[in-house]
């Protein structure tokens, strides 16, 4: 730390110098990630209540209270009006809670969680923190999971099933219906992570987009992560973890006796916890309702729908799966997509790769505009 102060207005030259180079979601070259320009009601909200801290819930009962409304308004997007639950700092810590419930749950019975290996990293994270095993079921040739190969993989140790409702590299559905009816049969905990999928599928189920069940309307689901900071256009950090009853929150539920609000229980991974997130999404949510999800999610379908008509004509380059949801993965034949993502670096665009493929999320802050430009230049770097 230095000795002598130096005035705001150096500091925001140092600051405004250090962070040139930054991406910006404005600039519409961020096409790769799974966060997007937080809606300006949600920034307002969150920069006027940046000094609540829910890690001590009894000094602010009223945004406690709207916590839970928040929570109520997921579960009722998510077929479950009573769901219990928290806004959280993201999916990891999302996953990790309903994966330690899982393992309190089982109460020793064995270790293993069964997952396709198309899982995020952050079940690879949860399992280790928690000293579970994680079983991956490997993909078929259309990058779907197969439930027999999940099937074959259960054992008398397997405690619970992740199924994953928004893939994070190609935005695809794992058979979720069938992950429940295992679940049920075999008295496994079955968990959905649709930190991606959570604010997708539901509007892409009543716009005819798809019919893939994955919510709680599944007797086996027991729980589910959502992540307002995706494609709920929120403030980030804000996650959510949903559990299908109160018995499994208090799984996870520490007792906390000295805080100043008074004794508490404590369910979230982290300690002190920004209230600003919790106001943020709950005023979004009331803000926009279904309808301005919805129109959100057809806007989001109708530029993956633009770029995949793109990336079908242009020579070179094919669609790794036909989307789902609002990603497009692209392969590229006549040369490495480690080489196809550099050449698009070159040239301003923050894409995202995995092995044998770029990901393109169309999340709300690309316009058409944005993605014409992409194709143009897909269409120059890939003949190049
Ligand atoms: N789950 C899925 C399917 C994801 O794609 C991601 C992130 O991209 C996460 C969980 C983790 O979310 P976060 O980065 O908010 O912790």
């Amino acid at each position: 730390m230095r000795e002598r102060r130096l005035s705001k207005f150096s500091v925001g030259r140092k600051l405004a110098r250090a962070l040139a180079s930054d991406h910006s979601f404005r600039s519409g070259r961020i096409i790769g990630s799974m966060c997007t320009a937080p809606h300006p009601f949600a920034a307002r909200v969150f920069s006027k209540h940046i000094e609540k801290n829910l890690g001590d819930p009894g000094l602010s009962p009223g945004a406690m209270a709207l916590e839970a409304e928040a929570i109520r308004s997921l579960g009722g997007l998510l077929s479950l009006p009573d769901a219990h639950g928290y806004v959280v700092t993201g999916g990891t810590e999302a996953n990790i809670l309903a994966l330690w419930a899982a393992r309190e749950r089982a109460g020793g019975r064995g270790r293993e969680v069964v997952v396709s290996e198309a899982a995020h990293f952050s079940i690879d994270k949860a399992a280790r923190m928690l000293g579970l095993e994680i079983v991956k079921v490997p993909l078929g040739r259309d990058r779907t999971l197969d439930p027999a190969e999940v099937e074959k993989r259960l054992s008398p140790r397997t405690i619970a099933l992740v199924g994953i409702a928004g893939t994070t590299d190609l935005g695809l559905i794992d058979p979720i219906e069938e992950f429940s009816r295992l679940a049920v049969e075999r008295g496994l905990y079955l968990h959905v992570d649709a930190a991606l999928g959570g604010f997708v599928i539901p509007f892409a189920r009543e716009l005819g987009r798809t019919n893939r069940a994955f919510d709680f309307s599944l007797p086996g689901v027991q729980s589910i992560t959502i992540d307002p900071h995706k494609m709920g256009m929120s403030v980030i950090p804000a996650g959510g973890i949903l559990f299908r009853s109160r018995e499994l929150l208090e799984l996870v539920r520490i007792q906390v006796p000295y805080l100043s609000g008074g004794e508490t229980a404590l369910p979230t991974v982290v300690g002190t916890r920004s209230g600003a997130s919790v106001l943020a999404v709950w005023a979004l949510l009331e803000h926009l309702g279904r309808r301005g999800y919805r129109a959100a999610v057809e806007r989001a379908y109708e530029l993956t729908d633009f770029l995949a008509a793109e990336v079908r004509t242009i020579p070179g380059l094919n669609l790794v799966a036909e989307p789902v949801t609002n990603v497009v993965g692209i392969g590229a034949a006549a040369m490495p997509c480690e080489r196809l993502a550099s050449l698009l670096r070159e040239k301003g665009w923050a894409v995202s790769l995995f092995p044998g493929h770029l990901r393109v999320v169309l999340m709300p802050h690309l316009r058409l505009k944005h993605i014409k430009k992409l194709a143009a230049d897909l269409r120059a770097v890939a003949s190049s």
